[in-house]
């Protein structure tokens, strides 16, 4: 996916974002372990807020890592809460893209020919726009 979308309106600032991510793609970030994104912070498999807490709720997780490269958006969404497996806790990341980008999951299909239809401008920017974002959010879900 070429980062070269105008996007106008309400994905304004996430393309920003995701054209500084694909940038930084170049600068050898690891991929995000949820997503594939580049990554911009670690993320801790056992929340910190939660690691002191361990011995009295006589919890000793036995995890493949303590911490895993995430881009920071999977690490916002995972937030302090704790998962007993790497795997659900890509899920759950994967869960909550799905409810942040439930509309644009299930915005309608665009054939080529409806999009040569529309005038330029706002309108043909927000569906272009919308398109590409879909499909890399579709490669994250894969991922
Ligand atoms: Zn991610």
């Amino acid at each position: 996916m070429r980062p070269d979308i105008t996007a106008t309106g309400p994905f304004r600032y996430w393309v920003r974002d995701w054209q500084r991510r694909l940038r930084w793609q170049g600068e050898g970030l690891e991929p995000c372990y949820y997503c594939g994104l580049p990554a911009d912070t670690i993320d801790h498999v056992v929340p910190q807020t939660l690691l002191d807490r361990l011995p009295e709720l006589h919890c000793s997780p036995t995890l493949e890592a303590d911490t895993v490269p995430a881009c920071r958006e999977c690490n916002t969404g995972l937030g302090p809460r704790f998962y007993n497996s790497l795997a659900e806790r890509k899920e759950a990341a994967h869960d909550y893209l799905r409810r942040r980008y439930r509309k644009l999951i299930e915005m309608p299909d665009w054939s080529d020919a409806e999009l040569a239809d529309l005038a330029d401008g706002h309108l043909k920017n927000y569906v272009r726009a919308s398109i590409a974002l879909r499909a890399e959010l579709l490669r994250r879900l894969r991922w």
